[in-house]
């Protein structure tokens, strides 16, 4: 089997190098990273596929990294609900997940601090991939899963670029045993929803920082989506020292009147249990949601996984997943070719892309019934989340 440098050391990127290894390929992990990663994303929903390597792999009981709801609801401006379906969803942390999949990869050869800036493929029919400090390796296959930020694609496909959906995520959490009697009683056992004009917001608990599951040792976890035109973006993602951000603002970097914008926007329009979520959070940060989609995921040996080819908008949920099964398929694809790279790499590239191109779609169309044509209603078969299609 080949010897694999997996670029890009988060939830796609481990998952692959984990499977990868599982096949008997000789894996190196390449983290940009100086320290291990921490607390990144705050809270996922997740599919079976993210949760598909702990549990079938390490035999980490569901239970165990994952808290679940019953219950689908929708509130009104006043808190009454306006819906309810029984239907049962699993929700993680990104810190929870992520602790599972490097405990079980291990430190060795997972190397901090290491920025790939480009990668070449030469006669031997080798990668050789380079790094920030002038160090190179070589591999047989290249895997990156360097995110939405991706060098990799950015090399590679200068023509993709990323496409901002007009609207971005105020996302922040509350340990669930400070919200009120009444709070708690609506959102403990739900994935709770409420639609405005063009914009709508999710509540679901996840589990605690140190990951515990019981109900009261949890977070309360909000994810609102508000529109934000283009033009005016830039001002939102310059962070409280005046850097500007291309994607994203991590908690504690929101300047202080955009926090305060949030907070009395949250107190005049959103239902008192949602409202009250919106009050606690102590350092709100910001994600801008973005389209990006590729034509191609596979260069000679190298191959794009994740984020790095497909950044979703987050509404089916799938993002982890979709990064999990890129993995998944690959290593499955090297197996059954004998460990010939191009000849997995192709079969892989057909099946990945028709996936990702088809997620992205999925995803647009509920963002924009949401945000921008009003047309996003409560108990919409199509809102169910999965990967492969809704509830898939
Ligand atoms: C608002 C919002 C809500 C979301 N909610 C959900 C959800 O509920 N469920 C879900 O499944 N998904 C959700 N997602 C999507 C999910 O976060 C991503 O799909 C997922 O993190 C992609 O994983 P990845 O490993 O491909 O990339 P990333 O997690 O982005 O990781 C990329 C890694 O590569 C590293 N890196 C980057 N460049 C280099 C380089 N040059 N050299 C070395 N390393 C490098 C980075 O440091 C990082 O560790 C959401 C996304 C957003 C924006």
């Amino acid at each position: 089997m080949p010897g694999v440098a997996v670029v890009g050391g988060s939830l796609g990127g481990l998952t692959a190098a984990l499977l990868l290894r599982d096949i008997g390929c000789d894996v190196t992990v390449y983290e940009r990273s100086r320290e291990t990663l921490q607390a990144r994303g705050a809270g996922i929903a997740v599919l079976p596929e993210t949760l598909r390597y702990p549990v079938e792999r390490l035999g980490v009981p569901v239970g165990r990294i994952t808290s679940s709801t019953e219950w689908i609801r929708f509130l009104d401006r006043g808190g009454s609900v306006r819906h309810a379906q029984r239907h049962r969803y699993r929700f993680s942390s990104w810190n929870t997940i992520y602790g599972t999949l490097l405990g079980a990869f291990g430190a060795e050869r997972y190397l901090l601090g290491r920025d790939m800036t480009s990668f070449a493929t030469d006669g031997a029919g080798d990668v050789r991939v380079r790094f920030a400090d002038d160090d190179e390796v070589r591999a047989e296959l290249l895997v990156c899963a360097d995110g939405i930020g991706s060098v990799a694609r950015a090399a590679l496909l200068p023509e993709v670029g990323a496409r901002y959906a007009g609207y971005v995520a105020w996302r922040g959490t509350v340990p669930e045993r400070e919200l009120d009697g009444p709070a708690f009683e609506v959102l403990h056992d739900a994935l709770t929803y409420q639609v405005l004009p063009g914009s709508h917001v999710l509540v679901y608990p996840i589990p605690g920082p140190d990951g515990a599951v019981g109900v009261g040792d949890r977070l309360i976890n909000m994810v609102w989506y508000r529109n934000v035109a283009e033009p005016d973006l830039p001002a939102l993602l310059t962070d409280r020292d005046g850097q500007p951000r291309p994607v994203s603002l991590p908690p504690g970097s929101v300047r202080d009147e955009l926090v305060g914008e949030f907070r009395s926007s949250a107190a005049a329009l959103l239902a008192p249990p949602i409202a009250e979520v919106a009050a606690r959070i102590g350092q709100p940060f910001v994600q801008a949601v973005f389209d990006i989609g590729v034509p191609r995921m596979v260069f000679g040996r190298a191959c794009l996984l994740g984020d790095a080819a497909f950044a979703v908008r987050p509404h089916a949920a799938a993002g982890t997943a979709k990064a999990a099964e890129d993995g998944w398929v690959l290593a499955a694809e090297l197996e059954a070719a004998g460990g010939d790279v191009p000849q997995a790499l192709a079969a892989w590239e057909a099946a990945q892309l028709a996936l990702g191109s088809r997620l992205l779609e999925r995803n647009r169309e509920i963002g924009d019934s949401s945000q921008f044509t009003g047309t996003f209603r409560p108990g919409d078969p199509r809102l169910i989340f999965g990967l492969h299609g809704p509830g898939r």
